[in-house]
């Protein structure tokens, strides 16, 4: 029939590579021939392109020829992290047998194959594949009727947490973890996809089964071996749900070797400072702008000498607390890190320590190697160190509980100790790892392998001296193997008793007489095997130390989280010393109250520029009672508002994230929220409907923020027309200070509000001085009270270097503009007579009697704040042309 004539065109592992690709379509297939992953048809056109490496063939299929491409086993990790990078998952196909066992089986049989791992972005393990510094997050994001729920894990870790959100958060909640990977059910919808197709994440779905919660419940149940979770907390069917979906994942793609993942750990939105996407990218926390680590928060604040501590700090980084006690304990270990003598033996100390973290992960999924087991050792031994050197001090309650966590596996590093060579080879296959007088038989097989000759060479010793035979040896060759011989004279002797127990006669030649013993011949074997047995021991040896390990996994992780927590605290006084920060005052008041504050990273740019020193400035944003406190501030270009606003966010967060802040002194009230904008014309580079974009951040603000909140908008309402500008941020001020009640800086450059300082309760105007000299003008970053009298655009824009001829003619242009200004007296007008909130509905300019001439019109649309040097140009030809 046609399809058995079909099949048999097929060759047999063609037929089994297709079998297998079937279940994975949406991976390439690593198909394990040899030395080689082959890659064929579509997955090999793919992997060419991706890997830029050659596309050949092998054998026809249907009469075409096949496409192959092949990537080696050895290096196949580097081409692995190419593939994941762009987008590809990768499923890791193996020979199970090799290919005598399956001839065993039948001539025609194929070597069996099997998928043993599916790679994905948010499941790698392999130090090569991960960025030591940085979490790698796995998340699913689950939703049964209205409760939406998220959990993550982070396998190379084991880190593993679960947190119930409203829709609402989900986009925020992203921005903080940043995860790999994101799993959702089919259900997911259209909105959902656009917040994560802003945040760069492509969701991986799974069909519903996988977010069952009640197949979720038995899930965990037995990951983690227990009759029910309520050992771990009270989980909404949700929070299951989410979980469930994620170990089902797992499942999938370890093949059902689960990783080590700790007991999940119940967040809660309320315990952080929450920060939406928008904010985060704007306050460049974790990654710049440019997206990167360099420019960030995170990289100037980093002086972690592990890689776990580096990840933690990402963690505080990005999770700042609002739960006083928490940040509290945070500040006080620093506090004694900055006072300890012992800081600098510390972190020698913790500079040996490797990432247990991932070490333990990789012998979790039975992935590691000899070096993960040297790691574990490495990290014991200091940790053991590091906690006898703590015992006498006086610790304060987060550091005593990690000193408590560090010791405790005397047992475990005396085996590790003994057990391991100082540095073992990458591969366990390859042996050479376990140290000599561990193991007796592997200290007899070793000497058998390397000492062969010598073993024989003293047996013939014996022999001879028992045989009474001074001239016997021990020969070897490719019929007999190892053989005794003697001259025939001699033979006799050893033929009859007592010599003829246990020398055996082999063989009679013209002038020789050959003999074996037992011991003779099994010292052959034995030799023959010696290097086969070395590596079985060692093997055994291995999993048995495995064994030893993950025995203790979960107080190894404790003992991981002490050494992050240590290395944080120390690595943070040590920042907090060298930079001459503060401890903040962090209170549930709702005080803000920053003393010569300073711009962390903009501070470290000038430094390393030679640019000069930062001007450190004062914020005081001190509510009367329940109301607001804003402080609208204006200023030129270039004076230093957007620094300004953004250093008094980041000293915020600081505060909250447990650290010293970069100022004299700081008075912090618990902030719930921050909030962070930039104007649209900042902006441009994300090639967005910008202004739509900035009215819909904004909206998010006006929507959420409450009387915890911190706002931060810079220049919001530029986007548009200038007097669509001016209401926009106007009715926006009036809101925020009248209903969200918050604590906020407010930078425009529309000069107009600040008659508004005046009308409003809690509302106060600052401004950043310039100085004019010789009609240019000197910044002097320094913030004061009271409002900017001028812009300085005409000057700055003389400073980026226009014509000379342009600069006058702009100086004139603005001359006539504030004239007209002034003789209409909008502005007043606007102050005098508008109610509250009505400000968009009536800011419309009056007209002339007579009508404005062209010319007129388009100077009266034109606001020079608002015009890149570029425009500014372009307006003048313009005006010019109208004449
Ligand atoms: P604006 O928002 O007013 O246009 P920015 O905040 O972008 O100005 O600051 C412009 C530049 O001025 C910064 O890149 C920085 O180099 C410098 N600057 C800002 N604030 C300070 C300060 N307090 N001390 C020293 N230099 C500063």
């Amino acid at each position: 029939d046609k399809v058995g004539n079909a099949m048999t065109t097929v060759t047999p592992m063609m037929a089994q590579y297709m079998a297998i690709k079937a279940d994975h379509p949406d991976a390439l297939l690593f198909y394990r021939m040899g030395d080689f992953y082959e890659m064929f048809f579509d997955d090999a056109a793919a992997a060419s392109e991706a890997l830029d490496i050659a596309l050949t063939k092998r054998g026809k299929h249907d009469g075409d020829d096949i496409p192959m491409c092949g990537v080696p086993v050895h290096s196949a990790e580097s081409y692995l992290l190419t593939l994941i990078r762009k987008g590809f998952r990768v499923a890791v196909c193996e020979q199970m047998e090799n290919p005598a066992e399956a001839k065993k089986r039948g001539n025609k049989s194929v070597v069996h194959r099997e998928v043993v791992r599916l790679v994905t972005p948010g499941t790698l393990t392999e130090e090569s594949l991960l960025e030591a510094r940085r979490h790698n997050y796995l998340a699913a994001l689950s939703c049964l009727r209205d409760d939406w729920a998220i959990s993550w894990a982070d396998i190379s870790t084991g880190a593993f947490h679960v947190m119930p959100l409203g829709r609402a958060r989900i986009g925020a909640e992203l921005a903080r973890l940043v995860p790999s990977e994101v799993l959702v059910s089919e259900a997911v919808d259209a909105e959902l996809r656009s917040v994560f197709s802003d945040l760069g994440i492509y969701p991986t779905v799974l069909g519903r089964a996988s977010f069952d919660s009640s197949s979720a419940e038995t899930r965990l149940c037995s990951l983690y071996q227990v009759q029910t979770l309520t050992a771990f907390g009270n989980f909404s069917r949700c929070e299951l749900s989410a979980m469930g979906a994620l170990v089902d994942y797992l499942d999938i793609t370890q093949k059902g070797r689960l990783p080590l993942l700790r007991p999940p750990q119940s967040d809660a939105v309320s315990r952080l400072l929450q920060i939406d996407a928008a904010t985060r990218r704007n306050l460049e926390l974790t990654h710049s702008m440019s997206g990167g680590r360099a420019g960030s928060l995170l990289s100037v604040i980093d002086r972690t000498v592990t890689p776990g501590g580096a990840r933690l700090l990402e963690r505080r980084v990005s999770s700042p607390s609002r739960v006083l006690p928490v940040i509290h304990e945070r500040l006080d270990a620093i506090d004694w890190a900055m006072e300890t003598p012992l800081s600098s033996t510390l972190r020698d100390r913790l500079r040996k320590v490797p990432d247990l973290d991932r070490a333990l992960s990789r012998l979790g999924l039975d992935r590691g190697g000899p070096r993960d087991l040297a790691a574990v050792r490495n990290a014991l031994e200091q940790a053991e160190e590091i906690c006898d050197a703590l015992s006498g001090a006086d610790l304060p309650s987060l550091l005593t509980e990690s000193r408590d966590a560090l010791g405790g596996h005397e047992a475990l590093l005396t085996v590790l100790d003994s057990a391991l060579v100082a540095e073992p080879p990458l591969l366990a296959r390859d042996g050479g790892f376990i140290a000599p007088d561990y193991d007796a038989a592997l200290d007899d097989a070793r000497r058998l392998r390397d000492e062969g000759r010598g073993i024989i060479a003293s047996m013939q010793a014996r022999y001879a001296e028992r045989a009474g035979v001074p001239s016997l040896k021990i020969k070897h060759n490719n019929v007999l193997g190892y053989f005794i011989e003697t001259t025939a004279t001699h033979a006799d002797k050893m033929m009859s008793p007592p010599l003829n127990d246990s020398f055996i006669h082999r063989q009679t030649t013209a002038n020789q007489v050959r003999f074996t013993t037992v011991e003779l011949s099994e010292l052959e074997t034995r030799i023959l095997n010696a290097s086969g047995e070395c590596l079985e021991i060692e093997k055994r040896l291995f999993s048995d130390l495995r064994e030893a390990i993950l025995a203790k996994a979960p107080q190894l992780s404790e003992t991981g989280l002490a050494l992050s927590e240590i290395d944080l605290a120390l690595g943070l006084a040590d920042l907090a010393r060298q930079h001459d920060w503060t401890r903040p005052r962090v209170d549930d008041s709702r005080a803000f109250d920053i003393r010569a504050g300073r711009h962390p990273v903009v501070e470290r740019a000038l430094q390393q520029q030679n640019a000069g020193a930062f001007i450190a400035n004062d914020c005081a944003l001190m509510p009367e009672g329940d109301g607001a406190a804003v402080t609208l501030l204006t200023g030129p270009n270039m004076a230093g508002k957007s620094t300004y606003l953004r250093q008094n966010a980041l000293i915020a967060l600081l505060a909250q994230m447990g650290s010293y802040v970069p100022a004299h002194s700081a008075h912090v009230g618990l902030f719930s929220q921050v909030f962070s904008r930039v104007g649209a014309s900042d902006d441009l580079a994300r090639g967005r409907s910008t202004f739509m974009v900035e009215m819909v951040e904004t909206a998010a603000i006006l929507n959420q923020a409450d009387d915890r909140a911190l706002v931060i908008l810079d220049e919001i309402g530029r986007g548009t027309a200038t007097y669509d500008g001016l209401s926009i941020a106007w009715a926006t001020l009036e809101y925020l200070q009248a209903n969200n009640r918050v604590r906020a800086l407010f930078a425009t450059h529309y000069h107009e509000l600040t008659q508004l300082a005046g009308k409003l309760e809690g509302v106060r105007n600052a401004t950043v001085a310039v100085r004019e000299w010789n009609g240019e003008v000197i910044f002097l970053h320094e913030v004061h009270d009271g409002a900017a009298d001028r812009s300085y655009g005409v000057q700055v824009a003389q400073l980026a270097g226009l014509p000379k001829p342009v600069i006058a003619r702009a100086r004139s242009v603005l001359e006539a503009l504030e004239k007209g200004e002034r003789d209409r007296a909008t502005p007043k007008a606007l102050i005098d007579d508008l109610p509250l909130f009505s400000a968009a509905a009536q800011a419309a300019p009056t007209t002339a009697p007579t009508g404005p001439s062209p010319v007129e019109q388009h100077l009266r649309d034109l606001n020079p704040d608002d015009l890149s040097p570029r425009d500014a140009l372009r307006a003048l030809y313009d005006l010019k042309a109208l004449t």
